[in-house]
């Protein structure tokens, strides 16, 4: 049976726009009628390469009673009921709100898997009301922004070990019947005993223009003519990731070439690059934005690396077909300012130059991949980072508008992939955009974290 996920929460805080994007209709649609009569919505719904059904409790309630009323708790006790896991949604921007706590209380007691998602986090608004929804005590917070599709790829990570337990859980209990009670009892245990999540592969996106090379790049790394092997009209849509074992290296490839192939028994080729592209970065954690090294850095190319770093996607330049490039150093020298210059926004990412058709230099590839990713794992303690900000403030003081000095009080690592720090200041808002990019620029140079993207966030104390 496919895997029920309910999407529940207080009224108003996204939860139909959500549905919409997981089921994939238009924003139009959503629904700014309070209090239209519906039954539990459900539809199939979809991250990636994830399929699930999504069951939806919103346009039930009446969105201008705070109280949560009786219809609306029944509703979500259901929903709970019905379902393998709930998504619970908060507003980052409104904070953690009284209601939240009373279904947060439902959830603690009724709802086996949860996971807590803080929407509306597009920008800067959202960093205090992510902060305080660890203190719901549902683990980490889930950035998302249902409107603009951003946290997607972080909601699938929490996903997809729920949805793989449940799938083996359900081939265990097939094929020996007698253990069904054990699993139930394990659900629910006081210790919340679950099954082990196996090993995620890595989720790589190869990403670039039509004949830079994905294609020859991915069945290198698959060691097979995979992708090309296929009848062109039979590489379907859903069989857009691949996953293999890249010498040791779980991984599990988003394959935007493959789907280009299809598109182009359609024609429409140029026009589908950009989208699945898109699709592909976010899906991806890290991102391989492929270069051909005799036409590197078309407009196209820098469109999907900005995306990529928009989307808070670690990063790899990948330059390929170098086997055919006559002259190496200039041709490398030319490349890393040309990335300086056109990619500011990830100084210092990566940058392989390599053959798919030979291989050579796709070892190294694997290697840069591995390192992006760590770095946009990165957790740097708060101690460290508060001498880090005494030492930088000391050296460079912030401007004083009027008069008054900016103080910037104290910071610390809110979230990982990609990095992202709260600084508590005074006046946030008169602190100059260059003041911000000395500090992000300090923080890649002095806790090693080259090419990824790092948010800052600028809050006073509340
Ligand atoms: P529901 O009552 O929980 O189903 O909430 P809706 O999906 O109807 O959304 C309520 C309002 O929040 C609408 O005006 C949406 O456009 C807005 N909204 C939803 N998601 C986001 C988001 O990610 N960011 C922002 N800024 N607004 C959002
Ligand atoms: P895609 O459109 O990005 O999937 O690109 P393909 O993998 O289909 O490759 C486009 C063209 O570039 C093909 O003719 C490949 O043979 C060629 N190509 C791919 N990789 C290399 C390489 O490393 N060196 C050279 N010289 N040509 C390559």
């Amino acid at each position: 049976m496919s895997f029920r996920l309910a999407i529940v929460g207080r009224p108003n805080v996204g939860k139909s726009t959500l549905f919409n994007r997981l089921v994939g209709r238009r924003l139009a649609l959503v629904d700014d009628q309070p209090g239209v009569t519906r039954d539990l919505r459900e539809s199939e719904g979809r991250i990636g390469p994830l399929r699930f059904t999504v069951l939806d409790t919103a346009g039930l309630e009446d969105a201008t009673d705070e109280s949560l009323p009786g219809r609306m708790r029944r509703l979500t006790e259901r929903a709970v009921a019905e379902a393998d896991a709930c998504l619970f949604l908060i507003d980052a921007r409104a904070g953690v709100t009284a209601t939240d706590e009373v279904f947060a209380d439902i959830l603690r007691r009724r709802a086996g898997e949860v996971i807590l998602a803080a929407n509306k986090a597009e920008g800067q608004a959202g960093a205090a009301g992510i902060a305080e929804a660890w203190g719901l005590g549902l683990g980490e917070p889930v950035a998302l922004s249902a409107e603009h599709g951003e946290g997607l790829a972080d909601l699938a990570a929490a996903l997809a070990p729920l949805i793989e337990t449940k799938a083996e859980t359900e081939a265990a209990t097939a094929e020996a019947p007698e253990t069904d009670v054990d699993v139930d009892e394990a659900g629910e245990s006081p210790e919340g005993a679950r099954v082990p999540t196996p090993a995620r592969p890595l989720q790589i996106a190869v990403v670039g223009r039509p004949n830079a090379g994905k294609s020859t790049l991915v069945n290198r790394i698959l060691g097979e003519e995979r992708l090309l092997t296929g009848p062109e009209a039979g590489i379907t849509r859903d069989a857009i990731s691949v996953a293999t074992d890249w010498d040791g290296l779980p991984v599990r490839i988003f394959d935007t070439a493959g789907m280009r192939k299809k598109s182009r028994v359609t024609g429409k080729l140029e026009k589908l690059s950009v989208a699945d592209a898109l699709r592909a970065v976010r899906f991806a954690e890290v991102v391989v934005v492929l270069l051909d090294a005799a036409t590197p850095f078309e407009t196209q190319d820098l469109r999907i690396a900005d995306l990529a770093e928009r989307e808070g996607r670690a990063v790899v330049v990948a330059v390929n077909k170098w086997d055919a490039e006559p002259e190496k150093q200039a041709k490398l020298k030319a490349l890393r300012a040309g990335v300086e210059r056109l990619l500011p926004q990830l100084r210092g990412v990566p940058l392989v130059t390599l053959s798919a058709r030979t291989g050579q230099g796709v070892d190294r590839l694997r290697a840069a991949i591995e390192t992006a990713q760590n770095v946009w794992n990165r957790r740097v303690p708060t101690a460290q980072l508060n001498r880090w900000l005494a030492d930088m403030v000391a050296a460079h003081p912030p401007p004083a508008p009027g008069g008054h000095r900016i103080r910037l009080r104290y910071m610390t690592q809110a979230k990982t992939r990609p990095p992202g720090f709260v600084v508590m200041c005074s006046h946030p808002d008169k602190l100059p955009e260059a003041y911000t990019r000395y500090l992000v620029n300090g923080l890649r140079a002095d806790f090693d974290m080259p090419g990824t993207p790092i948010r800052l966030w600028l809050r006073s104390r509340s």
